[in-house]
């Protein structure tokens, strides 16, 4: 009989001194909130003694499962050196230079400690470079909490969106100014029309169009044919900045991200989550007569953690996994075999279920049909029914990601025996699902 009753009661003391009682409000969200007491390898357990192989990774960052021996030793070793000498060090050259290697884009980095300072960075250099202040954001798209960006994101607030082609701005949280909506055009995604006319109408005022270039926190959505190729012309033609948001995708689809993985390069691009191997640490990097600006100062970019030595051995460490012959190729053939299976059964047992991905991440959603925006998304989701899979997962061992978001990520240590013990549970999941739908 599945026991989650200590991290129940977990919950209810940690909320007294965590407001909310999780670390990040998405959290709160899963049903039950876990406690957990430590990972090893493709699994974690849980203050209840559970154990569950996960597919969550902390939100994607930990790409080499848990307490994966390299890392360790690196981190160890740092730590015994001290750590944050607010200066840099050889290492710092190593990764950097590693990192401009790696990220097609990116002939100069700059290094941060979260995706969200990240993406300050990359929008504050795009304005500066372009002397312009609009920057188009897409529905559906998470680029952190910002003020500036945090607009038409969640669900939630789909009522109030307003006109598919001329969206209404919908701030997401309480608090936020409103006048940061005056910077912003919000456009719906996979839409090569709507954004072509409105950067003929108005690219003199538009500085930069950000996006994820598989839409990764609304559901996994993945760009349609053409439509990078078709952002990247019409971007460049009228000197607008285009930044891809990789704090998902980076190093996560292939070593350089999706601009590698889709062969678009765009001008700047942030990354961060799996970079680090779960130690926070981001960044963003793009061609050098952007980055000259922030190399001379006249565009401001800082933190006082920035390039800290436990970061930089994690980030190398991490980087010298990943770049192993064939790491990409094993995450990616496990997860098609997990998405792909996963669909098999549902289809066998009549269940309406969807799946798409690129393999070492891939989404899933209760619905009839694929869809190409944030919009088909929630319009066409079987709504309830993903939290009870979930459920149904946790108690046979599998840890998944707790809201609709239905993100699947892999790690380099999840095994062929994880994926049958998976599609296993998966398939007995299903079948109780059908018992209540
Ligand atoms: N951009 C994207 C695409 C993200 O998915 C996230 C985090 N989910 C962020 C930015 C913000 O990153 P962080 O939570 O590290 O601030």
């Amino acid at each position: 009989m599945y026991q989650v009753s200590k991290s129940k009661q977990m919950f209810e003391e940690c909320s007294k001194f965590l407001a909310g009682g999780v670390g990040s409000q998405v959290r709160s969200a899963a049903d039950p909130v876990l406690f957990f007491t430590h990972g090893k390898g493709s699994k974690l357990y849980d203050v209840d003694g559970n154990e569950y192989i996960d597919y969550l990774l902390g939100y994607g960052p930990s790409i080499l499962g848990y307490a994966h021996p390299v890392l360790v030793k690196a981190l160890k070793e740092a730590i015994e050196k001290g750590f944050q000498f607010g200066s840099e060090t050889e290492e710092v050259i190593q990764f950097c230079r590693k990192l401009t290697h790696v990220i097609p884009c990116a002939d100069e980095v700059k290094l941060a400690s979260t995706g969200s300072d990240a993406v300050q960075g990359a929008l504050r250099v795009a304005r500066a470079y372009t002397g312009k202040n609009k920057v188009i954001k897409f529905e559906g798209h998470y680029h952190g909490w910002l003020d500036s960006v945090y607009v038409n994101h969640i669900p939630d607030s789909l009522q109030y969106w307003g006109l598919r082609n001329n969206p209404r701005k919908v701030l997401e949280s309480a608090g936020q100014v409103e006048s940061i909506l005056s910077d912003l055009i919000i456009l719906p995604w996979n839409d090569l029309e709507v954004l072509e006319k409105t950067i003929k109408e108005r690219h003199f005022e538009i500085a930069a169009v950000i996006m994820e270039p598989i839409m990764a926190n609304f559901g996994l959505i993945m760009p349609k044919k053409g439509y990078l190729e078709g952002v990247r012309e019409i971007t460049k033609k009228y000197g607008i900045i285009l930044i891809f948001d990789e704090v998902i995708c980076s190093f996560r689809v292939a070593l350089g991200g999706a601009q590698e993985y889709f062969r678009v390069t765009p001008d700047i691009s942030t990354f961060g989550k799996a970079v680090g191997g779960g130690v926070p640490l981001a960044g963003y990097g793009g061609r050098r007569e952007i980055m000259e600006l922030v190399a001379k100062k006249k565009c401001v970019e800082a933190g006082t953690f920035n390039t800290n030595s436990l970061q930089i051995a994690a980030g190398l460490a991490t980087l010298s996994e990943l770049e192993r012959e064939g790491t990409y190729e094993r995450m990616t053939k496990l997860g098609k075999k997990l998405s792909s299976e996963m669909k098999n059964i549902a289809d066998r047992l009549n269940i309406p279920f969807q799946v798409q991905g690129p393999g070492p991440m891939f989404g899933i959603r209760f619905a009839e049909k694929e869809a190409k925006d944030a919009r088909e998304a929630v319009e066409s989701r079987y709504a309830g029914l993903y939290p009870k899979f979930r459920f149904f997962l946790l108690e046979r061992g599998v840890h998944i990601f707790p809201t609709e978001k239905g993100e699947f990520y892999l790690s380099t240590v999840h095994s062929e025996k994880d994926i049958d013990k998976t599609l296993n549970v998966v398939e007995d999941s299903f079948k109780e699902l059908r018992k209540i739908v």
